[in-house]
């Protein structure tokens, strides 16, 4: 595996491999499961596997957590090498030295979930994402289901600006007890990570209640009952169209989606599911 830092090394890295499907999987390091996951996915759908790893500055907003965001490089190294990566992109900085003076802007699609908290999160995210882009000029892109805003934005990006990427999206990975996997789990001290619990649960039992013939606004009503009684700092919990992301508040529907975002303690967390789950989809 070959750990390159420069744009320019990269650039020339992967002229030679031009022959052959190159997939790209960004993220931020601190790499767990879900992303492995990502990776393996990326290994069945192309020859050459390029992992990046940068902690986007762009992304977070004031007061957000870019300067303790969890940096473990060598374990990351270890992993990707572990999993057949081919290159590790791990540049310093991508922006110019006086700031970005240009970047992409999302519209309406971060008016939404966690964009609505998150103001200019997602204007980051696609402006890093282009510019990966345009540095490794894959064939293909994966990134997963567990940032599922994140997922439908940059689907949307590609088609708006004819970018030639597939964007291929990869399932949520849990722990054993159901929670979400995250790079910000560290953070969590032992009664957190009991509390952050509410999350998967609270996703379930909605499920659960979707079966059972509730109309979506009384699912939500409960779901958000169940989750007062938590004491978790909730930001949103919703139900809205996967592929829109509008309000669903009519009877659940395979195409039906659950969010949800909670602070507990200093920590923000997401989880996303289907509303009706092994149903098969009708659009
Ligand atoms: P991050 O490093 O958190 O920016 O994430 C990099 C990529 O990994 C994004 O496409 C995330 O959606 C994906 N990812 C993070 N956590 C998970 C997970 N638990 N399951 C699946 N994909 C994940």
């Amino acid at each position: 595996m070959q750990v390159i830092e420069a744009v320019q090394g990269l650039r020339r890295h992967l002229v030679d491999l031009r022959q052959d499907s190159i997939a790209l999987v960004p993220t931020m390091g601190c790499l767990h499961a879900g992303h492995v996951s990502l990776i393996r996915k990326a290994k069945r759908l192309a020859d050459v596997v390029v992992v990046s790893i940068y902690v986007n500055p762009l992304q977070f907003g004031e007061g957000e957590d870019f300067e303790q965001y969890p940096r473990t490089f060598e374990e990351d190294v270890r992993i990707c090498e572990a999993e057949g990566v081919d290159v590790l992109f791990h540049p310093h900085n991508l922006y110019a030295d006086d700031g970005a003076k240009i970047t992409l802007k999302v519209h309406d699609m971060d008016c939404v979930l966690c964009g609505a908290s998150r103001v200019g999160h997602f204007d980051g995210v696609v402006t890093v994402v282009n510019m990966l882009f345009n540095i490794v000029q894959p064939n293909l892109a994966v990134f997963g289901e567990k940032d599922w805003q994140q997922l439908t934005i940059l689907r949307r990006m590609v088609a708006d600006l004819h970018m030639p990427v597939s964007i291929v999206g990869s399932a949520l990975i849990r722990e054993k007890d159901g929670l979400a996997m995250s790079s910000r789990n560290r953070y969590l001290k032992d009664n957190e990570r009991q509390q952050a619990l509410f999350l998967s649960q609270v996703l379930r039992l909605m499920q659960q209640l979707a079966l059972q013939g509730k109309t979506n606004k009384h699912i939500l009503d409960l779901g958000l009952k169940y989750l007062a009684k938590s004491h978790i700092q909730v930001e949103y919990l919703d139900i809205r169209h996967e592929h829109s992301l509008l309000p669903s508040m009519r009877m659940p529907l395979t195409t039906d989606r659950l969010f949800v975002a909670a602070t507990i303690g200093q920590t923000r967390l997401i989880d996303n599911m289907p509303l009706l789950e092994n149903l098969e989809k009708v659009e």
